[in-house]
């Protein structure tokens, strides 16, 4: 009996398969597979100085090597305040670089590159960024919400929806679906 695990690995190697083909068969007509095709690097540029080793490495490896056999990004980001680099495949060497960088990024900001301790965590969520990077952050971001509201008061009586809070906001979704359930039972 196959476990979750087999089976897992088994569907992605069919899929992974069955893409390639689809790729050998409609050479002109790819499309992107993989977040990295698609959207680059999704880290700031503080963490340059931690991918850009991991792609040299790459590029060197793949120099001699036939289609097949080259190492492929899949994507680059950050998750957790770390640094994530995906591939295809890892040779230990490429997996000794990848764990030394996600380590490195823990204490690395992401924007400016400085050293931190530890990464900002904030409610749910966790930036690895310098005490700094992060004010400038919540000030633009702040900047951009007031652009936004005095956008809204010139254009005279704004429409509803658009200056409910979070909790009205949910309020009504809550009202529309009870409404909806309400009608379904009558
Ligand atoms: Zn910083």
């Amino acid at each position: 009996m196959e476990n979750r695990n087999e089976k897992w690995k088994r569907l992605r190697e069919e899929y992974i398969k069955k893409k390639e083909a689809e790729r050998a068969e409609y050479p002109d007509r790819f499309t992107p597979q993989w977040p990295y095709e698609l959207f680059g690097i999704e880290c700031g540029d503080g963490w340059k100085r931690l991918y850009q080793p991991i792609i040299d490495y790459i590029d060197e490896y793949n120099k001699d090597k036939a289609d097949g056999e080259r190492i492929e990004i899949h994507q680059i980001k950050e998750k957790f305040a770390e640094l994530r680099f995906y591939t295809n495949f890892y040779t230990q060497e490429l997996r000794n670089l990848i764990d030394k960088a996600e380590e490195e990024s823990r204490h690395t900001c992401e924007v400016c590159g400085k050293h931190i301790d530890d990464p900002i965590v904030e409610g749910h969520w966790m930036y690895a960024e310098c005490q700094e990077c992060h004010d400038e952050w919540k000030r633009r971001r702040q900047e951009a919400v007031k652009r936004m509201e005095d956008k809204i008061r010139q254009k005279g009586k704004p429409k509803q929806g658009i200056v409910l809070g979070i909790d009205d906001a949910m309020k009504k979704v809550v009202d529309i679906v009870t409404d909806k359930l309400d009608l379904t039972t009558e």
